[in-house]
């Protein structure tokens, strides 16, 4: 081992290993590639592929091609010059400063936990076995399948989060455009819908996914599903029905087993330097950073903006600099509806209609990685709008 200064023994080349090639992966690894310290940077992520998650509703609906929303890793590793290892991180020991993979172990100078969020079942097996999850692009093009398929009467989409909304929003779109015999229910378990939102939103938001033909269920859930049977809390049984499961999401198995403090989601918490350890980081769904009395919601910007910090940071340890502090600064959100609306807060004013939906989709080109997948994206979206004003005006 190398003294790369006086204060800080680390390995030479100094040893980067970032969990998780998402949006906060990558702003990492683009932080640190361009500013060409002398690093070993080592992305793992468990897939092949960078998947813009934001637009997975959008694949369900076909209204955008999962080649647009999607970076290859590995082609990414050779042109940003850094080592991808496509694996399941199993174990993180800070003690012995490594990462557990399949066969090996890798050491680390620095760590940055980003891997992001994926379903919780909360422990119920029965539906873990039964239903879909709506995690990555593949899950979205299976489901998008199975929703054409005739053996499917009915589709159940279990829980009314952000996910569950625009999920059932563009699942009804499509079962509408192609012209298919089948219901979609979204079920949710409390007596007032849309929780997250504001009240005037939460109406809005009922309005148009009722108007759209979504069947949305209050005080509803999941008991048990045998075979596309499946058997509600209120006793009601729906035969043939496909469920997706969108009722709750929470970190991989790794960091419930790291022994630092997590959240009930299992978000790993960080401090104002987005330091959860010594020279250990985490960004994104993974970490929960306390903001006026909240910890951050999930999102691709501050996803993006923890990740490009926390490269900044690791520069300035090894150069022996004071750290930087991570200020949020929300630009709100948008919640995308199939048939042309969305609503949100952008900026702190609440918004509705097609400007916010305009944002949504300018948001998505935006952060999406390579101009010829921009302009893709840009031109799916043109056709679709044309098509559906035909379809539905
Ligand atoms: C349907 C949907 C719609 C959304 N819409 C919006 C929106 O409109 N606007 C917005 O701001 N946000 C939206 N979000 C949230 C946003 O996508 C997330 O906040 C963002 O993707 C988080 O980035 P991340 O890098 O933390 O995680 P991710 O982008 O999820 O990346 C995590 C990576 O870690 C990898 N990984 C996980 N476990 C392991 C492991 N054990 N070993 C190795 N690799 C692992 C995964 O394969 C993945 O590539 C949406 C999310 C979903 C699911």
């Amino acid at each position: 081992m190398n003294t790369v200064n006086d204060k800080f023994p680390f390995n030479d080349p100094v040893i980067v290993v970032i969990i998780g090639g998402g949006f906060a992966g990558l702003s990492v690894v683009k932080g640190l590639c361009k500013k060409s310290a002398d690093l070993k940077i080592i992305l793992i992520d468990i897939k092949l592929t960078f998947d813009f998650l934001p637009a997975l509703p959008d694949v369900v609906s076909q209204n955008i091609s999962s080649q647009f929303l999607q970076a290859d890793l590995t082609e990414l590793s050779r042109r940003w010059n850094f080592e991808f290892i496509c694996e399941e991180v199993k174990a993180v020991s800070l003690v012995d400063k490594c990462v557990s993979i399949s066969n090996r172990t890798i050491v680390f100078d620095f760590l940055v936990v980003a891997s992001g969020s994926q379903t919780n079942f909360y422990g119920h097996d029965n539906l873990k076995q039964n239903c879909l999850v709506f995690d990555t692009i593949h899950d979205a093009l299976v489901l998008s399948e199975k929703c054409a398929d005739p053996q499917w009467k009915n589709i159940i989409i279990a829980g009314g989060g952000y996910t569950g909304v625009e999920l059932s929003s563009q699942v009804c779109a499509f079962i509408q455009r192609k012209r298919l015999n089948k219901k979609v229910l979204l079920l949710i378990r409390s007596d007032n819908p849309f929780q997250f939102l504001k009240q005037n939103q939460n109406k809005y938001t009922y309005n148009v996914l009722s108007k759209s033909g979504v069947d949305i269920r209050l005080k509803t859930e999941v008991k048990n599903i045998h075979d596309g049977r499946v058997e509600l809390n209120t006793g009601e049984v729906i035969e043939n029905a496909l469920t997706v499961w969108t009722a709750g999401v929470k970190t991989p198995e790794f960091i419930w087993n790291m022994g630092v403090p997590i959240t009930e989601q299992g978000r790993i918490m960080v401090n104002k330097q987005l330091l959860f350890a010594d020279y250990c980081f985490a960004a994104g769904d993974s970490s929960a950073f306390e903001h006026q009395g909240n910890f951050l919601r999930m999102a691709v910007h501050f996803s993006c903006m923890e990740g490009l910090l926390i490269a900044q940071n690791i520069l300035r340890i090894i150069k022996g600099l004071p750290l930087k502090e991570y200020k949020p600064f929300d630009l709100g959100y948008v919640l995308p509806l199939a048939n042309s609306q969305a609503c949100g807060i952008i900026l702190g004013i609440s918004v509705w209609g097609r400007i916010p939906l305009f944002l949504h989709y300018f948001m998505c080109i935006v952060k999406t990685l390579g101009w010829r997948k921009k302009w893709g994206i840009f031109k799916e979206l043109i056709i679709h709008l044309r098509t559906y004003e035909k379809t539905f005006s």
